[in-house]
């Protein structure tokens, strides 16, 4: 059985319809159900080798150990926990949870900044308890991996590159950072204004993938076409799954006309719909860079853990 870090999509759960935090840019909200645990069971059952643990907060359920100790007595090896890991500042919660199986924490974590963070999570304090999660993780004994997840918002974008030095500096260990552009929907769609523009992002989030390279801390980058990774293709969960799977399509993205002729499609699904139903698709620029080139430069960082 192969080990991965990174979460499975296929076998997702929802344990509950309640947060400790109230993001601005929660795309949870009045979307994502509680399962009711016979449809758990089913989930556990069908996982194979991958199970993702989500929700809106897993953390706060009360049997979150028990079900991970369940899906891993079923065989299950990769456990995945989405959390904002606030209550994880109890390190022998974060103890309980390892040894009853949980594989890979992956943390939204969408600002170094302690004012920043706050104001993003709608709960003052939450950045602390956060910052002490992350730690208790990294630090428990057990075989364990933590990611992190920044949400790329209109509020936060410009500290990216900070926030890259930040998290080499300070957490040592961490198998990787995804920055993603939000989803439409959710607290986002009721605040458009807090989509931001992708070609805004662009310069910053440049300086803060160079950044993670710099530092050999893995960056990956979510829902940001091809077009607007330039040179830094390599980085895109899109482009990396095409290459494993063979196929380029993913939900909620199509093709545009500025798409037409571009040489990456093999690796690119595209915009995202919400996306383009809220600025268009100008942003996009048809690539010439070869497939080839890219596929070589995933495959030599995966060689090297990056
Ligand atoms: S032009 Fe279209 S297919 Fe090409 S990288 Fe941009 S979004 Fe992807």
């Amino acid at each position: 059985m192969v080990v991965t870090t990174e979460p499975s999509y296929t076998e997702l759960v929802n344990l509950n319809k309640k947060c400790n935090q109230s993001c601005v840019f929660c795309g949870a909200e009045g979307v994502i159900k509680a399962q009711s645990m016979k449809a758990v069971n089913a989930a556990i059952k069908r996982a194979g080798g991958h199970l993702t643990i989500g929700g809106w907060e897993p953390t706060l359920h009360p049997r979150l150990a028990a079900i991970v100790a369940r899906a891993k007595k079923a065989g299950v090896k990769n456990i995945t926990l989405f959390t904002n890991a606030v209550l994880l500042d109890d390190a022998a919660y974060v103890r309980q949870l390892i040894s009853a199986g949980v594989r890979t924490f992956h943390i939204n974590f969408p600002s170094h900044e302690e004012k920043l963070s706050d104001l993003l999570t709608g709960v003052p304090g939450s950045f602390r308890r956060r910052l002490a999660g992350v730690r208790n993780i990294l630090t428990a004994p057990g075989r364990k991996y933590v990611s992190l997840v920044f949400v790329i918002n209109s509020l936060n974008y410009k500290t990216m590159p900070a926030y890259a030095r930040f998290v080499a500096q300070n957490f040592p260990g961490l198998v990787h950072v995804l920055f993603t552009a939000p989803c439409v929907m959710g607290r986002a769609a009721q605040k458009p204004s807090l989509v931001p523009r992708l070609a805004k992002i662009k310069p910053y989030l440049a300086a803060a993938q160079a950044a993670f390279l710099k530092n050999r801390v893995k960056c990956l980058v979510e829902n940001v076409p091809l077009c607007l990774l330039p040179g830094a293709e390599h980085a895109s969960f899109d482009a990396r799954n095409a290459l494993m799977t063979g196929s380029a399509a993913a939900l909620a993205k199509s093709y545009r006309k500025e798409c037409a002729g571009c040489s990456l499609r093999t690796l690119c699904p595209g915009l995202r719909d919400d996306y383009f139903r809220l600025y268009g698709s100008k942003e996009l620029r048809p690539s010439k860079r070869r497939p080839e080139a890219v596929a070589r430069a995933v495959k030599l960082l995966k060689a090297a853990q990056l």
